[in-house]
């Protein structure tokens, strides 16, 4: 959490930068006049890092000030008077353009289902609207929705993602129950890994989701771009996602759904974990239908028993490899049958290229009975990941 202190330093920096390299403050970033000095990329980097809303905002009417700037002791002028505007980018009108083809007001139950807002969440955020935030670019499509980058309104001026959900088009899918599980669980869960949810709100038509902005995009498309990872940057990966993997077992949340599309990267390039669309809360063993991509399924998925949160194991061994092969270990592109014989034998090869150290954890990850796999806290200790972590440096792509 952030210290009183620390905020002050944060202020003190920003407002020396704001003085040395005043750039105007408007409320969107579309004029901005040419010549005008931008902040640098670290300072941007540290200013999405320090003001991407490091907390939940407490409840509240929209024209109090938040605890935060109350802590600081921070003038009513707003911190965002004094600091540099970061470019959220170009908005293009897309809501309003789908907002006009795409969606009908829901009506009974399913309404009641999706009436979802965090102002009256067990954990109250304060309440939101769509007027409250400077609409940016659009970072990309989701299956029931835009995702826009966006910085609220009211100082300190948030970054974030806003994501949209069309209640209808989640209603066709048959998923309010699922869209209010994966809601709830990501609202309750604080992990520097693990995407941060904000707060969220709907108006007849949508649902409106304030998550933590992953200012450098998605980690499928860094792998696809390199093909597969060095070792030192899949195992600084692995570190942060067996450290997530550790923090949501012990909240109970399996998560069932890990592959690279699921995760995000931090603009410092840490690993985040979004999209809990699978995930449950695990009272005890579960049966389940089968759900999750075929290739990151455990045998006992796939061979129809129960399972735990040591699936999740399972997935970061799957994971592993993939990041440092650039394909998953059980990939049949001939027929799905033989990608689940593959598991189900756990059928493992390894190329030459990889090293010793990185086949013993994944051997050790990708074994048939869930309770030889590795635990999550031995892992972390595991020499391939020790070897490779660096105390200063978060991110995997350095
Ligand atoms: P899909 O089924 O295609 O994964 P989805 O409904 O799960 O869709 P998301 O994956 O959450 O939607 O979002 C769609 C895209 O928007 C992502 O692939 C990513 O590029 C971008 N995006 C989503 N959330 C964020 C975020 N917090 N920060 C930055 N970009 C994001
Ligand atoms: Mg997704």
């Amino acid at each position: 959490m952030t210290s009183v202190g620390s905020v002050m330093k944060q202020i003190a920096a920003l407002e020396i930068s704001a003085k040395s390299n005043p750039v105007p403050l408007s409320s969107t970033s579309i004029a901005k006049p040419t010549h005008s000095k931008q902040p640098s990329q670290t300072s941007v980097a540290k200013l999405l890092t320090k003001f991407a809303a490091p907390k939940a905002f407490p409840k509240s009417k929209p024209t109090q000030p938040s605890n935060l700037r109350q802590a600081t002791g921070e003038p009513s002028s707003g911190l965002g008077a004094n600091r540099p505007a970061i470019d959220i980018g170009q908005y293009d009108g897309g809501l309003e353009t789908d907002n006009e083809k795409r969606g009908e007001v829901v009506h009974g139950e399913a309404a009641e289902d999706l009436a979802l807002d965090s102002s009256i969440s067990r954990e109250p955020t304060r309440e939101w609207h769509l007027s409250d935030f400077d609409m940016g670019r659009p970072l990309g499509k989701g299956k029931f929705g835009r995702v826009y980058m966006v910085r609220t309104k009211s100082a300190p001026k948030y970054i974030l993602a806003l994501k949209t959900l069309y209640k209808s088009e989640i209603v066709q899918s048959r998923v309010e129950k699922q869209i209010r599980r994966e809601i709830e669980i990501q609202q309750n869960l604080r992990h520097p890994n693990v995407l941060r949810l904000y707060g969220y709100f709907h108006d007849s038509k949508r649902i409106f989701l304030m998550l933590e902005f992953a200012g450098k995009g998605e980690l499928y498309k860094q792998l696809s771009k390199h093909g597969h990872f060095s070792e030192k940057r899949s195992s600084r990966y692995i570190d942060q996602m067996a450290d997530a993997l550790m923090y949501l077992h012990g909240k109970h949340v399996i998560h069932r759904d890990i592959k690279p599309e699921n995760l995000l990267l931090g603009i410092n390039g840490e690993l985040k974990i979004g999209d809990f669309g699978w995930s449950v809360h695990a009272p005890g063993n579960r049966r389940m239908t089968l759900c999750g991509t075929l290739d990151y399924l455990p045998p006992e998925m796939v061979e129809g028993k129960e399972h735990n949160e040591k699936v999740d194991y399972w997935a970061l061994g799957v994971l592993t490899y993939e990041f440092l092969i650039g394909n998953p270990p059980f990939e049949d592109s001939s027929s799905v049958n033989n990608t689940y014989r593959r598991i189900a034998k756990v059928d493992l090869r390894f190329p030459s290229t990889i090293s010793p150290e990185a086949k013993d954890l994944i051997s050790k990850l990708l074994q048939y009975d869930p309770e030889q796999r590795l635990a999550l806290s031995t892992v972390l200790c595991h020499p391939w990941i020790v070897k490779y972590r660096s105390k200063n440096s978060v991110g995997g792509d350095t």
